[in-house]
């Protein structure tokens, strides 16, 4: 259980380095509550922790974390749609003004993904999921197929970044927001090898530093 111990200890840590010392910040968050300006739909990976990565506060942005960061389209079937539920509640409730899709490298959803076809039952959860950016996979087959099983998985990773930023417009709250211009989209992307966090802008990805911000 020595793994369970780095965790309680590293929470002593955190509460000695983080909390004591901003205990103002969480005291406010407390009683305020949160009204965080930006929405991360990131991935579950272990390596890529938004936060960390973009160096921000406690109650600076509401994170949801999937498998490969997808974006579903709108289907209000009256099903339970983790996703688009919490997407939903950072839209209409706390009324985020950007929304971040962060991608990132090595990604394995979308490994898994551009392995195609598996065991039956294998992923039964994975592979259904991850159909939501298929066609990503298509034209990565398409445009890389020359090129070897990595470079067609890293092209992957970023269209798909594309296809949740496509999606997002289908809930028409966001669209109308969007229109209005009172909420953003955006797609990101970390490199896991360079530490780099690119930016999309029109169809390239650039350094986030160097992208246009209005
Ligand atoms: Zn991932």
């Amino acid at each position: 259980m020595e793994e369970v111990k780095a965790l309680i200890d590293g929470h002593q840590r955190f509460y000695k380095q983080y909390f004591e010392k901003q205990q103002d910040l969480y005291s406010n968050l407390f009683k305020e509550g949160q009204s965080p300006k930006f929405l991360v739909i990131s991935c579950c990976d272990s390596r890529v922790h938004p936060a960390q990565i973009m160096d921000t506060k406690p109650g600076d942005i509401f994170v949801i974390r999937n498998v490969a960061n997808l974006v579903p389209i709108n289907e209000a079937d009256g099903k339970s749609h983790g996703t688009s539920a919490a997407i939903e509640f950072a839209v209409k409730h706390l009324k985020v003004k950007h929304i971040i899709v962060f991608g990132h490298s090595q990604c394995g959803g979308i490994r898994t993904l551009m392995e195609g076809d598996h065991l039956s039952n294998e992923y039964s959860f994975v592979d259904p999921w991850m159909g939501i950016v298929k066609n990503a996979r298509a034209s990565a087959l398409k445009k890389y197929q020359d090129k070897a099983f990595d470079e067609q998985c890293a092209y992957c990773e970023k269209a798909s970044i594309e296809i949740s930023l496509t999606n997002l417009i289908t809930f028409p709250w966001i669209k109308e927001k969007c229109d209005s211009g009172n909420l953003t989209i955006h797609g990101w992307y970390f490199d896991i090898e360079t530490g780099d966090l690119l930016g999309k802008q029109g169809d390239q990805f650039i350094p986030v530093k160097e992208l246009i911000i209005e």
